[in-house]
């Protein structure tokens, strides 16, 4: 059985896998695109939380969910299931700036 490399943080509230590296390494490293949540627009619903391919959203203390950059593959799901359009995307490169 494969060993976690990570430990899960503690405000995960439950997943199937945690994530960890793959054969091309962290995924944060070639995301074009990052997920950006808007605190106001959030209805905390979790929606986006519970379609995430790789388990790489938790809650904040205040229930918005918060994106692990290292693991996130920028697939924008969570962007297109958001029913309150909270979540918008920017270019990694402009993220850098
Ligand atoms: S972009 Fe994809 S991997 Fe990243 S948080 Fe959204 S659904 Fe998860
Ligand atoms: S799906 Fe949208 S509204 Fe629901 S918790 Fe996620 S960001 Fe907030």
């Amino acid at each position: 059985m494969a060993k976690l490399k990570r430990k899960p943080p503690g405000e995960r509230i439950t997943c199937i896998t945690y994530p960890e590296p793959g054969a091309m390494g962290e995924t944060g490293k070639w995301r074009i695109f990052r997920p950006v949540v808007d605190r106001e627009k959030c209805n905390k619903c979790q929606i986006c939380w519970m379609y995430c391919p790789d388990a790489v959203i938790t809650l904040d203390e205040e229930g918005i969910p918060k994106m692990d950059l290292v693991y996130c593959k920028g697939c924008l799901i969570c962007e297109q299931v958001c029913p309150a359009k909270a979540i918008t995307r920017i270019r990694e490169t402009e993220a850098k700036e």
